[in-house]
């Protein structure tokens, strides 16, 4: 057998382990498994891609290739540790968006290089396919790399997470796309080697850079979820490009299985925060502005970790409501001890989980997890919804947005729409944070100044460990 059936063989296997890694990953229980199909299939496909990278490379005798493609392996398995090395667990949405931003580069430069290079293909119809293939390559990369920058500085803070306003931005959205279906005809119709090409790609990718970024720059702060699986789905998309121009099947199949997954994570996130799918696509939404904090919603009261140890101690039923402040504080530790010690004293305690709480998918769930906590008491926003009426104490740590009652009340909200943990319909509800300041959205919580609830101000794992502390 030669070394090209050999590595095409490998490929399907590599395909095969991809989707295994899928279906693994869909499930608390099979996660661990999903993830190291997803590593060997990773490494299958790479020593795979090397084997024929080095066949190739005895045919057309160009020396400096694998040299090339070792030392950019090298360098980029060294960063990639590094960076993963480093990563705070709520620095990984950043980081997720800033790798979405180097798959649409490269498909970017994939499709530059299929330009530069031609197609070599003797029938006109296969050179107008590989046209389009460079084409749209270039359009999916650079919509997803500039659209992945702008998530990234969002995400980490450096860019404000207000949306951006500019006038008739759908007529900016789908003009571009209209654009850009005129350039590829242009292109397509085009000749081999023409300057006129090479302009009409120039424009094309200039439009598409413009596009990604304004796509992004238009979504507020709330909505970001949305837009991390969004550009997720884009990225798998883009290498599906950038296979289809190198011939690479294991690519278009792992870009395909991307970006339908993504694609299925937005349409889910979507629903769960109640926003068209659609418009999402369309960078159509988040369109209100921040409404500030014009509202005045009265004064707020204050408890103490003692006194919310006494109010603990004496309920029978309590639910926490995890949100980004758990994670930042790392108070899923402390908040597993409370747990137990609650639970060993016969107080039902259980956790209810917002699809978008923290800062990536499952978030919380992880932490929990983490932290042993066991997983039959962790509830979907769905499951525990409806428990909060008979409920006796809510815990919200670090928890704003996603459990903010004007995503219910108040129509020009930004988060209006969202569907929220109802936490104000307990008796009693605890709020955990450092100050009254808004959440990722930027929106004021009216939640804070409700009757029944009080603010526990501080570092939110100091203040459970001081309420663990004041436990009998
Ligand atoms: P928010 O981000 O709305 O609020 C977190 C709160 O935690 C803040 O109000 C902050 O208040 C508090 N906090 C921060 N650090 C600490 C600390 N050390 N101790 C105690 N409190 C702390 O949280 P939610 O989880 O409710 O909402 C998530 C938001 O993030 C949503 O808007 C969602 O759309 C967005 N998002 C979610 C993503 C996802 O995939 N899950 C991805 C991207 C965005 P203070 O500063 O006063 O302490």
């Amino acid at each position: 057998m030669d070394i090209y059936s050999v590595s095409n063989a490998a490929y399907i296997v590599a395909a095969l382990l991809f989707i295994l890694s899928l279906a693994g990953l869909s499930r608390h229980e099979s996660a661990k498994s999903g993830l190291t199909y997803g590593i060997v299939g990773m490494a299958v496909a790479l020593v795979a891609t090397v084997l024929l990278v080095i066949d190739q490379n005895s045919d057309y005798g160009s020396g400096a290739t694998i040299p090339l493609m070792l030392i950019a392996v090298v360098v980029g398995a060294g960063i990639g540790l590094w960076r993963a090395k480093i990563v705070e667990m709520t620095g990984m949405p950043e980081l997720i968006a800033a790798l979405h931003s180097f798959v649409g580069l490269a498909a970017v430069l994939i499709g530059v290089n299929g330009h530069l290079e031609g197609s070599h293909e003797p029938l006109a119809s296969l050179i107008n396919i590989h046209e389009a293939e460079v084409s749209i390559g270039i359009f999916i990369g650079a919509v997803t790399f500039t659209g992945s920058i702008v998530a990234n500085l969002k995400l980490s803070g450096k860019m404000k997470s207000d949306p951006l306003m500019l006038p008739g931005k759908n007529v900016i959205n789908v003009g571009s796309l209209a654009v850009f279906a005129i350039l590829t005809v242009v292109y397509v119709s085009g000749h081999e080697g023409d300057t006129l090409q090479d302009v009409v790609l120039v424009a094309l990718t200039v439009l598409a850079l413009a596009l990604g970024w304004h796509l992004v720059a238009s979504i507020g702060g709330g909505d970001m979820p949305v837009v991390v699986s969004m550009l997720n789905s884009y990225s798998g998309w883009a290498a599906a490009a950038s296979g289809f121009l190198l011939g690479n099947d294991l690519l278009i199949v792992t870009g395909a299985l991307v970006g339908s997954s993504g694609a299925y994570l937005s349409y889910i996130m979507c629903k769960a925060m109640n926003r068209s799918f659609i418009s999402v696509i369309a960078g159509g939404f988040g369109i209100a502005p921040p409404s500030g904090d014009a509202v005045d919603y009265g004064e707020h009261r204050e408890i103490q970790a003692e006194a919310a140890a006494d109010l603990l101690a004496s309920a029978s039923s309590v639910v926490i409501t995890p949100g980004y402040g758990m994670a930042v504080a790392q108070a899923q530790y402390p908040v597993a001890e409370l747990t137990a010690k609650l639970r060993a004293k016969g107080v039902e305690v259980r956790f209810g989980i917002h699809p978008v709480a923290g800062r990536l998918p499952g978030h919380m769930n992880v932490l929990l997890a983490e932290a042993k906590v066991p997983y039959d008491i962790v509830l979907e926003m769905d499951e525990i919804n409806d428990d909060f009426p008979s409920t006796d104490v809510v815990l919200v740590i670090g928890a704003n947005d996603t459990v903010n009652p004007a995503a219910l009340d108040e129509p020009n909200s930004p988060i209006a729409g969202m569907p929220v943990l109802e936490v104000w319909n307990a008796r009693d509800v605890i709020v955990f944070k450092r100050s009254m300041a808004p959440g990722y959205a930027g929106v004021q919580n009216p939640l804070f100044f409700k009757e029944n609830s009080q603010m526990l101000f501080g570092d939110a794992k100091d203040k459970v460990e001081e309420i663990v502390r004041n436990l009998s």
